[in-house]
């Protein structure tokens, strides 16, 4: 599943690409990837401009004129394409936007159909049920509201980063990377951890996270960025898919285990319990 990095890489590609454009037409061939039941703002796209395109947790967020906003979850397979429009287009696209005056349509393509597109008006984004408990940007959070956020909070380390509700865009393969920078074990318990520990975790996130975004993401599968193009960090993991290879740092072979169903890279010397 595209996670932060990915959909941050998506946004910053797409943003260059989009702003201004004003749309010509909706093509809708799979009418279940918008979650809005009755007739929405999404009905309603024709004409209006794009004037803004943003990221929160996993999510992408289209702004139009006249202050409409899409609201893209891409989950597991989801893609978000600026193509020429003469391009062939699959059975795996379920939306098309055109615009005026570009020979370039935005595609929204997703094989296995998990991802969704929601209409709401603009000055309600953050009241959206999808967006309305989602954690703080961590890229943004600082280390003393960091701390706080995890105060009093109990489970297991690699569990907590997976929630969106602690903070939000962090999913599998960055969970397990920023374990690894942090030396810190995927079932520490949370509450057990000390101030030092949580200091490591904090900045593992600024790090990898930044990491990544900087190498356009992590392709494996499905995810590519709004031009089609794979991103970079997969040559980069030091533990997720590693499972059986040396660690890069002491040569220890990578363990695999579950955690909250979660599949779980780590190494056991680096990263002791
Ligand atoms: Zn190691």
């Amino acid at each position: 599943m595209p996670e932060l990095p990915e959909v941050e890489t998506i946004v910053r590609c797409l943003g260059c690409l989009l702003l201004g454009l004003e749309v010509e037409a909706v093509r809708v061939a799979f009418r279940p990837v918008i979650r809005n039941r009755k007739p929405s703002a999404l009905d309603r796209l024709v004409g209006r401009q794009i004037v803004g395109l943003r990221r929160r947790g996993k999510m992408i967020l289209v702004d139009f004129s006249g202050g409409i906003t899409a609201i893209i979850h891409l989950k597991m397979t989801g893609q978000l394409l600026f193509c020429p429009a003469a391009a062939p287009s699959d059975k795996h696209t379920h939306l098309a936007l055109a615009f005026r005056g570009s020979d370039h349509e935005l595609r929204y393509r997703d094989v296995r159909k998990f991802g969704f597109i929601l209409g709401v008006r603009t000055g309600d984004v953050d009241l959206a049920p999808e967006l309305r408990g989602l954690g703080p940007e961590p890229l943004t959070l600082d280390l003393l509201s960091f701390l706080r956020r995890l105060e009093g909070r109990r489970g297991r380390l690699k569990s907590l980063l997976l929630r969106q509700n602690v903070i939000a865009g962090v999913g599998n393969i960055y969970a397990d990377e920023i374990l690894f920078q942090s030396g810190l074990h995927p079932l520490a318990e949370v509450s057990r951890l000390s101030r030092r520990c949580l200091e490591r975790l904090w900045s593992a996130i600024q790090q990898v996270l930044n990491e990544a975004i900087l190498f356009k993401g992590t392709t494996i599968r499905d995810y590519r960025d709004g031009e089609g193009l794979e991103g970079l960090f997969q040559n980069r993991l030091e533990v997720y898919g590693r499972e059986g290879e040396a660690c890069t740092r002491c040569g220890t072979v990578i363990r695999r285990i579950r955690v909250s169903g979660r599949s779980t890279h780590f190494c056991p010397r680096c990263q002791r319990r």
